[in-house]
């Protein structure tokens, strides 16, 4: 057992990190998570029985413990909905900063390979559509969402660095809109914002006029597109960055209506202000990750809501 590659997961107790744990202990390795418990929850993982799983609680923030023999780094530490942008915006610049940065000198001196985490955030609100890895962005440096959007972009530079000054293979996912069953209920992101609503028969909360477009991905679908990424020839993808996400855009109120179908819902719509910056529309590129990983995702919109329902009703109690 103890020849089993050794992963380590940042961020392991998240909605993205749990399922990471979970497809790589399925696949043999042994995994050690370390999360600070911020936004994650320990009942994300209280599911795993097998000795190959360690949970530690460490904040990023703080130089990572020592480890033994480790073989991948998957840095995925970092709360992720526009709320704690605004309720915990220093503690997210600092966890994408200098938690970035102890992530990648943990990973150099093990000389293990590293996936981060990074977003589609770094094209801020784009003027490009859809959004090409090739894009810069267009960030609003001093909004509420810079926080988080701009500490994003610094730990992808500060990756760059890495790679050209000490050659340790760090691999780059952009992440689009993701859910799935364990975000939080009242994460604040849509998809828990409208299935909570939805499952209550409360009306759905409608930002601005509904017209702005999102990409949904199932997360099972992203996480097979980080692990066919982190497994690749370190000749293509070394260094590489990709976008993750579904092609598949709506309009937001478009999604309220398919919540409120999908549940069958005694709700109605209403609308709210919407947030500064919020991004007018957004649907990856995914034309890199077809052609270097053959991946895309396969999980429809409807499906992924009913799967997700499913555990949010587990969870408040309105089955
Ligand atoms: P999440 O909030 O469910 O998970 C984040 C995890 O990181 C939590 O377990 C939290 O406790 C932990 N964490 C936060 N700050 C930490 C710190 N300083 N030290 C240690 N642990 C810390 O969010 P998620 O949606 O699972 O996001 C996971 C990663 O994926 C993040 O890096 C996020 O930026 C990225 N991402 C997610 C999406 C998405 O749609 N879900 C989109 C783009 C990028
Ligand atoms: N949104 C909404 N109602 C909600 C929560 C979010 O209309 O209750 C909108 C939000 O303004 C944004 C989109 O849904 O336009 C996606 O928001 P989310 O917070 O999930 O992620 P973002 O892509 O903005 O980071």
């Amino acid at each position: 057992m103890s020849d089993a590659p050794h992963a380590v997961v940042t961020g392991g107790a998240g909605f993205v990190g749990s399922h990471l744990v979970d497809s790589l202990l399925d696949d043999g390795f042994r995994v050690t998570s370390l999360d600070n418990f911020g936004s994650g929850r320990p009942s994300n993982l209280e599911h795993i029985d097998t000795s190959r799983f360690d949970s530690l609680e460490h904040d990023v923030r703080e130089p990572f413990p020592e480890l033994d023999g480790v073989d991948y780094v998957y840095h995925f530490a970092s709360r992720a909905s526009p709320t704690d942008f605004e309720s915990h915006p220093v503690e997210i610049a600092l966890t994408n900063s200098e938690g970035a940065h102890n992530a990648l000198e943990f990973a150099r001196e093990n000389d293990a390979r590293t996936v981060l985490a990074s977003t589609s955030e770094v094209y801020g609100d784009p003027e490009v559509h859809p959004q090409h890895e090739e894009y810069n962005g267009n960030v609003n440096v001093r909004g509420p969402r810079a926080p988080y959007d701009e500490s994003k972009r610094f730990s992808e530079a500060l990756a760059v660095a890495f790679q050209q000054q000490y050659d340790v293979d760090i691999r780059t996912v952009r992440i689009f809109n993701t859910y799935g069953p364990r975000m939080r209920p009242d994460d604040g992101r849509v998809i828990p914002n409208f299935l909570s609503q939805a499952l209550r028969d409360d009306d759905l909360t409608i930002y601005g006029d509904g017209t702005q477009t999102r990409s949904f991905c199932y997360v099972s679908d992203l996480v097979a597109g980080i692990r066919a990424f982190a497994d690749a020839d370190p000749a293509v993808a070394a260094g590489e960055v990709i976008n993750l996400g579904n092609t598949h855009e709506i309009e937001i109120r478009e999604l309220a209506e398919i919540v409120i179908e999908v549940l069958d819902a005694d709700s109605d719509t209403v609308r709210r202000e919407l947030p500064e910056d919020d991004p007018e529309l957004r649907r990856p590129d995914i034309g890199r990750a077809q052609e270097l990983l053959g991946w895309e995702p396969t999980v429809g919109l409807e499906e992924g809501l009913e799967r997700t329902a499913e555990q949010f009703a587990e969870e408040l109690g309105t089955e």
